[in-house]
C-alpha cells in the first residue's frame, strides 16, 4: 500500500516501532525511538562542563574548586548568551535521528527528541523564570524548500511541555547564509552568520529572560549571533538549548 509521507508521519507518531537508526525493534517508554543498543550508545552530556557554553570538561576536579570556571573560548571571547546546554554528543545514532527529523518529513520525531532533551537537562532549570522561547529561524526560501523549520517544531513542543510562551514570528533570518557545516573554522562560521538575523518587534524582548532553541550546537556561531541581536534589543538573559553538540574531541 502506498501511503503519503504525511500518513507515514502520523503512523510513526503513534507507532514508532522501529529504531530510527538500525530498524531493530524500538518503542519502549524509556528508549523512545531507539532500540536498546542504540539508546545506550547515545552519549548524554552531563556535568562537568563550562557553565557558560556547555563545553564538557574531562575532569570534575576543577569544578569542585571553582564552580564558575569558564572554558578557554568563553574567557577569550565571551558569548552573548548566558548559558548553553546540549542533551547529547553528535554521534551516529543521534545524527541519523536529527537528519530524519529535519529532512525526511518526519516532524513527529520532534516529540521524542524533546523528551530526550528534557531527560538530559540539569535539575536547576526553573521554566517559570523564562518569559518566552524562540526558535533559531530559517530563511524563508530554505523553509519553503524544506516545508518546515525543525527549530519551530522543537520550540512549540517544549513550550507545550514546560508551559512556556512561544515567540515564533519575531526573530527572522534576513540573509540566506550558506550552510555552516562545511566551514570548519570558528572565524568563518562567525562571518557566515554575521548580520543574518533581525527582530521584527525588538521591544517585545526588552528586559525578558529568553530561551533560544536549535537542533545542533557546533561552535555556537549561529546561536551567538541570534543572542547578539536579542541582547542588543535589551533581552535580559538567554538560555540556549540544543539537542546535540557537534565537534567534541573525545566522542
Ligand atoms: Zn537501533
Ligand atoms: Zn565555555
Amino acid at each position: 500500500m502506498d501511503f503519503s509521507p504525511w500518513v507515514h508521519t502520523a503512523l510513526d507518531f503513534f507507532f514508532p516501532a522501529e529504531c530510527v537508526y538500525c530498524h531493530d525493534f524500538a518503542g519502549d517508554d524509556r528508549t523512545l525511538i531507539f532500540c536498546r543498543a542504540c539508546w545506550e550508545s547515545i552519549v548524554k552530556l552531563r556535568p562537568p562542563s563550562c557553565p557558560r557554553c556547555g563545553q564538557p570538561y574531562r575532569s570534575m576536579v576543577v569544578m569542585q574548586h571553582t564552580p564558575d570556571f569558564l572554558c578557554g573560548d568563553c574567557r577569550l571571547s565571551p558569548p552573548f548568551f548566558d548559558r548553553a546546554l546540549s542533551a547529547t554528543a553528535y554521534t551516529d545514532v543521534i545524527k541519523e535521528a536529527i537528519l530524519q527529523f529535519k529532512f525526511h518529513q518526519k516532524p513527529a520525531l520532534g516529540k521524542y527528541l524533546i523528551q530526550l532533551l528534557l531527560s538530559c537537562l540539569p535539575d536547576d532549570i526553573d521554566w517559570a523564570d523564562y518569559d518566552a522561547i524562540l526558535p533559531v529561524p530559517l530563511h524563508k526560501i530554505r523553509q519553503r524548500q524544506r516545508g518546515y523549520n525543525q527549530s519551530v517544531i522543537l520550540a512549540k513542543i517544549l513550550a507545550w511541555r514546560c508551559n512556556l510562551k512561544p515567540m515564533l514570528a519575531n526573530l527572522i533570518r534576513i540573509r540566506a547564509t550558506g550552510v555552516q557545516w562545511p566551514l570548519k573554522e570558528r572565524r568563518q562560521r562567525k562571518q557566515n552568520v554575521k548580520n543574518a538575523f533581525r527582530l521584527c518587534f525588538p521591544e517585545r524582548v526588552k528586559g525578558k529572560n529568553l530561551i533560544l532553541i536549535d537542533d545542533i550546537f557546533t561552535t555556537g556561531a549561529t546561536v551567538n549571533e541570534c543572542s547578539r541581536i536579542l541582547k542588543k534589543a535589551g533581552a535580559q538573559s538567554i538560555l540556549v538549548l540544543t539537542l546535540s553538540r557537534a565537534g567534541l574531541s573525545d566522542t
